[in-house]
């Protein structure tokens, strides 16, 4: 998608502070991080959110999915981490390219909204 933040920073013509990537998955630390590791995990393919899940081949989702964890061991965080995916107006989705936020790095609120 030729205006996509994010499929820019995939394509390497926006910098970013890579962590992860491979054939499907492309993961970044969040440039205004709100723990302190948070990380921004896209699928390569364009989906503006999970409602986009259906113009996806499940690999491009399950990809997404399986690399969280990989991620977060390679984060060390062994204690726990949190996985967000904010999906629209009402969840302050600010980037209409899918992705996970993965927190961590400290322990974290009960609530969630
Ligand atoms: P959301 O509000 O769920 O759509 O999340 C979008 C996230 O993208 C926010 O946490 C932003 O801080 C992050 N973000 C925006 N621009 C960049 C960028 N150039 N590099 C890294 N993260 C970014």
């Amino acid at each position: 998608m030729e205006n996509c933040l994010f499929c820019k920073i995939m394509k390497g013509e926006i910098p970013s502070s890579k962590v992860y990537e491979n054939e499907y998955v492309y993961a970044f630390r969040d440039i205004n991080p709100q723990a302190p590791v948070h990380i921004l995990v896209i699928p390569k393919k364009h989906l503006s959110s999970l409602n986009d899940a259906d113009k996806a081949d499940d690999r491009e989702l399950s990809e997404c999915l399986r690399a969280i964890p990989v991620i977060a061991a390679s984060e060390n965080l062994s204690n726990g981490y949190r996985v967000v995916s904010n999906c629209g107006p009402d969840a302050c989705q600010s980037v209409p390219h899918l992705h996970f936020h993965i927190l961590g790095g400290t322990q974290m609120g009960e609530r969630m909204a």
